[in-house]
């Protein structure tokens, strides 16, 4: 028998036995399974999942704990989580959470990123980023899907729905960068990607996320030209630095409509400066990193100047979670932030109506149950353009890594019918074996994040943390199967506070009635956060949906 307790190669085992006593530990297993399964985790052997250093549990010794309790774990029993480490078993009853986690929680004087690893050395913490603590990571489609809806925003907002004619530039091809081009053709719209590391440019070629490779600046301008002529959707890869080549593009009048950036901005020893070549970027940062960050905060501040002059001619410009303008902003550049963040510039109306990124795998291990519950979807929300595209694109591009699964944003009023929808489904036997529903932290209610997600609120509460530990709290007491509160997601330690939740559609009414419950209360908690920051759309919303809200009643 495998020691659990030392790295060894994870999955999650597939169809209809249990291994545990219930689905619902079932469902926590197979998914905590599946987070460290080697085609999902990017660094499985150190239980990384994602996100520079998000595990998915503590350390090996507590994944064995993990797996130990989650199968032994009764339907009236809880087991609480610690920063990736099981720490007790409490008795609850059928309706409560069977796991109950929090991750990388600090006292507010203590959350800086030095103290956090101090006490990670000590082996007393974990940093569970977002899905990957809480078991509910489901590879690139989660990032290809949040950037595909972005570009959707901004066709909405600019382009009359549709990028076709435009030509959007970006720069970094990296793990989740290289999602950009493949969101920008799916939109119908051309994309000129730079990234300063061929690697980078060759592997989403391979990947199918980018079409070509352009040979100089030059050849990329021609071959996006004459594709944003033909309405044809393209994506361009070009080698060079954005500090550069930006500038030049704007300094040559190059027709652009589109400029973000997404290359590793928000860690300066991780972009490369104008000066230093390619091949000397590993030395040049470790022999002097206080030298090499200021040079890479002084072309930071190049690149954003040159996305400020594309605004100013006219082209839609927005930061894309990179926090390139704050360290732009540090090296003297004092209109870093003329344009918006990508939350409060397209997200924030969708958010306004709990609108968000909405997720689901199929515990079976069967790719048709997850073609089975797309049918569901094209069915019930077949009048929603952008939704039906996605999944028809998702399902020709999207390979599944781990077990099956699939992504897209719903709303309040529609989580709730897709899941009861998917409970139908297994209840049936359309589908062979339970479905798990869950999402992002990145949502409607669920996170304060002053530099993404709850950037520039309409009354100033950026920084205030109350809802998502609301939000978690009422997910508890709707009937979720698993809950989170978790601390640094995203953006770093310090930096963020926000909570998951996952549900399972087993087939069972008691399934049945717990999704009607949270898959209504975890967007609603949305709804009611942006009517308190005084939204109208989200008022609207409100009054729309028939969610209460007190101090707007009497
Ligand atoms: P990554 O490190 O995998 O990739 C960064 C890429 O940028 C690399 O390929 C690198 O070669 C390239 N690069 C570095 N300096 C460059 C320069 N001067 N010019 C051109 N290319 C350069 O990182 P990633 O996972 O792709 O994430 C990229 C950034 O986007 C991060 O800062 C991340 O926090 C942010 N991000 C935001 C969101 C969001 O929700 N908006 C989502 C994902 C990532």
């Amino acid at each position: 028998m495998t020691d659990l307790s030392v790295p060894h190669t994870v999955r999650a085992p597939r169809g209809t036995t249990l291994t545990a006593r219930g689905w619902g530990q079932e469902a926590a297993l197979r998914m905590l399974q599946n987070n460290l399964d080697p085609e999902v985790a990017e660094h499985p052997e150190e239980l990384v999942v994602y996100g520079g250093s998000g595990k998915a549990a503590r350390d090996w010794p507590s994944y064995a704990a993990l797996v130990r309790t989650l199968t032994t774990l009764a339907d009236d029993e809880t087991m609480l989580v610690q920063s990736g480490r099981p720490v007790g078993v409490l008795r609850t009853h059928e309706w409560a959470p069977r796991v109950i986690l929090a991750n990388s929680n600090l006292v507010g004087d203590w959350a800086t990123w030095d103290e956090f690893r101090r006490l990670e050395a000590l082996g007393l913490t974990a940093y569970g980023q977002m899905t990957a603590g809480s078991w509910i990571y489901i590879g690139t489609q989660g990032i290809l899907q949040g950037t595909y809806e972005t570009f959707a925003a901004v066709a909405r907002k600019r382009f009359g729905g549709t990028l076709e004619g435009t030509v959007t530039l970006t720069g970094g091809l990296g793990g989740m960068g290289g999602a950009q081009p493949l969101a920008v053709t799916m939109n119908g719209g051309v994309a000129i990607c730079v990234d300063v590391d061929e690697s980078r440019i060759r592997r989403r070629i391979e990947q199918r996320y980018l079409d070509v490779m352009a040979d100089s600046l030059e050849h990329a301008l021609d071959l996006a030209t004459e594709a944003r002529r033909a309405r044809r959707p393209l994506s361009i890869g070009v080698l060079g630095n954005s500090a550069d080549v930006a500038p030049a593009l704007l300094a040559g009048g190059a027709e652009i409509d589109v400029v973000t950036d997404q290359t590793s901005a928000h860690d300066p020893l991780a972009y490369l400066p104008l000066g230093i070549a390619f091949e000397d970027w590993h030395e040049a940062r470790t022999s002097d990193p206080t030298g090499f960050a200021k040079a890479a905060r002084e072309s930071m501040a190049r690149h954003v100047e040159a996305m400020v002059g594309f605004q100013r001619a006219g082209a839609e410009v927005f930061d894309y979670g990179n926090n390139i303008r704050t360290e732009a902003k540090a090296a003297g550049y004092a209109d870093a932030f003329a344009f918006p963040g990508f939350v409060p510039a397209y997200l924030r109306p969708l958010f306004c109506e709990g609108k968000g990124p909405f997720r689901w795998a199929a515990l079976s291990g069967d790719p048709q149950d997850i073609h089975a519950t797309d049918r569901a979807i094209l069915d019930l929300f077949g009048e929603n353009e952008s939704l039906t595209r996605w999944i028809r694109l998702a399902q020709e591009k999207v390979a599944f890594q781990g077990l099956p699964a699939r992504i897209c944003w719903l709303g309040y009023g529609e989580r709730d019918r897709a899941g009861l929808r998917f409970n139908e489904l297994v209840a049936s036997g359309e589908v062979s074996a339970p479905i798990v529903i869950g999402r992002d932290h990145l949502d409607s209610g669920s996170v304060a994040s002053p530099y993404r997600e709850t950037e520039a609120m309409l009354d100033g509460s950026d920084a205030i943390a109350d809802w998502p530990l609301l939000n978690a709290m009422v997910n508890t007491a709707s009937g979720a199967t698993w809950v989170s509160i978790h601390h640094g997601g995203g953006v770093g330690i310090g930096r963020s506070i926000h909570a998951g939740q996952v549900t399972v559609a087993d087939g069972t009414p008691l399934a049945a009635e717990k999704i009607a419950r949270v898959l209504t209360n975890d967007p609603g908690t949305g709804i009611i956060r942006h009517v308190d920051a005084g939204y109208p759309e989200a008022k609207a919303a409100a009054a729309e949906h028939g969610v209460r809200i007190p101090m707007q009643e009497g």
